[in-house]
């Protein structure tokens, strides 16, 4: 029987790197998240590692042919079923996954969005806060200190990143929608793609995505 692959894609902030490791956890999917493999590929300095980091240390984006030549790689020394976490985010990328994921013996069952409205993805982010002294990451929704915005480790006021201000995050999500809608399109007409609210806590989502995979609770 073919093994299925399953794209998990949404914006920054849904919860989707959460959402993935729990279905690898509960089913045994392997997750591919790219930005690990990138990771990876080069502190291990393989062969497309090294060749991905010479873009990298450009500041240029590691080419489509690179990162799928990575994915290639992963999956030929894969025997589970595979979720795939922050790619395609083109529709390039889009038609050149499948026949890669094919040549593996892999199936694409479902490209799966998970959403939330851009307030509440605001709201989320904008609630990081970070260790300007030892670097310890929080998020006062979910990830607290101990003391009202203070560093558990070393007791130094935490900062807001830049990045984590509501308008940087809006333009972050602007640029994400504007690039990822065609991708969207392209596999809702094939009738690959499902919605997913990505409101509510962890394992409400969890559940909404074992509906449409059609994966039943363990
Ligand atoms: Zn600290």
């Amino acid at each position: 029987m073919a093994r299925i692959a399953v794209l998990l894609m949404g914006p920054p902030g849904v919860g989707k790197g959460t959402q993935a490791k729990l279905l690898a956890e509960k089913f045994g999917f392997r997750h591919i998240a790219t930005g690990d493999i990138l990771r990876e590929a080069v502190r291990k300095r393989t062969k497309l590692g090294k060749l991905a980091k010479s873009y990298m240390d450009k500041g240029q984006l590691v080419p489509d042919e690179v990162m799928l030549g990575l994915i290639d790689e992963v999956l030929a020394e894969t025997d589970s079923d595979v979720i795939l976490d922050g790619y395609p985010r083109t529709v390039v990328q889009a038609e050149n996954l499948e026949p890669t994921l094919n040549r593996h013996g892999f199936v694409l069952k479902q490209a799966v969005f998970i959403d939330v409205p851009d307030d509440e993805i605001v709201r989320r982010l904008s609630a990081r806060r970070i260790c300007p002294k030892c670097g310890a990451v929080y998020n006062l929704l979910t990830q607290p200190p101990k003391n009202d915005e203070i560093c558990d480790n070393c007791g130094t006021k935490l900062i807001m990143r830049d990045d984590d201000r509501p308008e940087v995050i809006m333009t972050r999500l602007r640029v994400y929608r504007d690039q990822t809608k065609p991708v969207l399109d392209y596999y809702k007409s094939r009738g690959l793609l499902k919605i997913v609210s990505g409101e509510g806590n962890i394992e409400e989502v969890h559940q909404r995505l074992l509906n449409v995979l059609g994966l039943k609770q363990l």
